[in-house]
């Protein structure tokens, strides 16, 4: 910090030292005031701070040693600079001088060239202290902004480190209810501060489904409506901040004067949305907080968007790769594997395991009769008939268009039969309806066949239900007929 024109403030109670003093320093440019004791000086500096004194010691009443004690006393005045002047023939203490505070001394008569010497000394001395002094001040403001924003960096850091860990823990999860568990501890983490709660769309409703709370006082409402939460209005972020705000979530008016700020971040995904982050306030209210606050929630929110979207896609393939999507059967493909199963457990027990093949007769005239919607109908219907006929451990395919197979463990020969036999009764009684109108009645033709007699492996064995099947079929429908063994 440098000065433009330095003021310097003499004191002295000779009229003539100061006038030689002011003529010397006012022609250098100084900017001088003088005063003739110590009383006065010291009350002027209070008002005006020069930026060096030069000090008589010898003066009556109050002395330059007891102005300058008073000066060094006062936390405003201390830093100014004190010359003190005295008389050669003068009693002077030295030491006196320096310990009450004084940078140097004159002695009298003035040489004008040692005058202006010391004093331009001292006063670049000031200046270099001053500006030290606001240098350290800048270091120190620095130093404390470098500590804060190290603060800052870590906990980043550490959100970082927990995002990755959710997304991995993510990945490594088979079904969205594990997942949630899985990541629960982790939102308990990132938004210790936040309270909130998660909520998956459901699509035939449009309400949001409550599946995990996290912090203090969450959100209670099991169920929200997506239609009224201003995530599913346009944008798919909303702050509020505002309690007067009026275009507030449906969810959140009612207690507003506890929940605000809060943040509602949509689950997006390409194929649309599938839920809610909602999060409510923490106790950093500072702009930037809230900037990262939201900026944290949205990642979260993608993260969580993009792996639960994966795992329900995983899910209904998995699902669709056992289920026949029509009548919600099995398919032949989840048969075949668990058949290899079945087999070897009832090889090891010695047991039995009845196969059931049958096929809804004359179908392709139903569909003539009926469209094929109406088919369908009947065919949904068929498959419910089915998975309520059987029991514990059984397992009903759709085997193909309108056949379909059962297989029963442990069942003989005969129960097989009967157990057909029965279906048989059941499928002719069976009243169906398509669009409110009753449709036709069906009979249903069956070859039954059992492991191990009619063969070591499934197919030998679906092949001879098949051939019973073909003979119900060719000695009139609507019968149940055993296989025989070939001689
Ligand atoms: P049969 O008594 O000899 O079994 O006569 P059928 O007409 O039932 O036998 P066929 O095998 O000649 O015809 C089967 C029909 O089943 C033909 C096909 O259009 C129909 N079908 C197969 N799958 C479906 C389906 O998913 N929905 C509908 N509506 N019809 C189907
Ligand atoms: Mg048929
Ligand atoms: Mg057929």
């Amino acid at each position: 910090m440098t000065r433009d024109v330095n003021s310097i403030l003499i004191v002295d109670d000779t009229p003539d030292n100061l006038r030689l003093l002011f003529n010397i320093l006012s022609e250098q440019g100084y900017r001088v005031r003088t005063l003739p004791n110590g009383e006065l000086a010291l009350r002027a500096v209070e008002k005006e701070m020069p930026d060096l004194i030069l000090l008589d010691i010898m003066m009556p009443i109050l002395d330059g040693y007891a102005v300058c004690e008073q000066l060094k006393a006062n936390e405003q005045t201390r830093s100014i600079p004190v010359i003190f002047m005295s008389a050669l023939s003068d009693v002077f203490d030295k030491v006196k001088a320096f310990r009450t505070g004084g940078v140097d001394y004159i002695t009298k008569p003035f040489q004008a060239e040692e005058v202006l010497a010391r004093v331009a000394t001292h006063l670049t001395l000031q200046d270099t202290r001053r500006q030290l002094q606001a240098q350290n001040e800048q270091l120190q403001a620095v130093n404390t902004q470098l500590e804060r924003s190290i603060d800052e960096l870590e906990k980043r850091n550490l959100e970082m480190r927990l995002l990755n860990r959710m997304s991995a823990f993510l990945q490594r999860a088979e079904y969205e209810r594990e997942a949630i568990d899985l990541i629960l501890p982790f939102l308990r983490e990132l938004f210790a501060d936040h309270p909130g709660g998660l909520y998956l769309l459901q699509p035939q409703t449009s309400k949001l489904q409550q599946v995990a709370t996290w912090g203090k006082e969450p959100p209670d409402e099991e169920e929200l409506s997506s239609e009224t939460c201003m995530a599913f209005a346009g944008t798919r972020v909303y702050l509020a901040e505002d309690p007067e705000d009026r275009f507030q979530c449906a969810h959140c008016h009612q207690s507003s004067a506890g929940i605000i700020p809060y943040l509602c971040v949509q689950l997006m995904t390409r194929g649309g949305p599938i839920g809610l982050l909602h999060l409510r306030n923490g106790p950093d209210t500072s702009e930037k907080a809230r900037d990262h606050w939201q900026r944290l929630a949205m990642m979260v929110a993608d993260n969580l968007a993009l792996a639960l979207s994966n795992l329900g896609l995983r899910e209904e393939l998995r699902e669709r790769a056992l289920r026949d999507p029509l009548t919600g059967l099995f398919n032949r493909y989840y048969l075949y594997d668990t058949l290899e199963r079945e087999m070897s457990r009832a090889e090891r027990k010695k047991d039995s395991i009845g196969f059931i093949l049958l096929d809804i007769d004359y179908f392709k005239k139903y569909n003539d009769t009926y469209g094929h919607h109406g088919g369908d109908a009947l065919l949904k219907a068929f498959g419910g008939l089915l998975q309520r006929a059987i029991r514990r451990g059984d397992i009903a395919c759709r085997f193909g268009g309108e056949e379909f197979l059962l297989v029963l463990p442990e069942a003989s020969l005969e129960e097989t039969y009967r157990r057909a036999e029965t279906l048989r009764q059941q499928a002719q009684e069976m009243e169906t309806h398509y669009e409110g109108k009753p449709l036709g009645k069906i009979t249903l033709s069956a070859g039954v066949a059992t492991f191990p007699e009619f063969g070591r492996n499934s197919d030998n064995v679906i092949a001879a239900a098949d051939q019973a099947l073909y003979q119900a079929k060719t000695e009139g429908r609507n019968r149940v007929i055993r296989a025989v063994r070939e001689a």
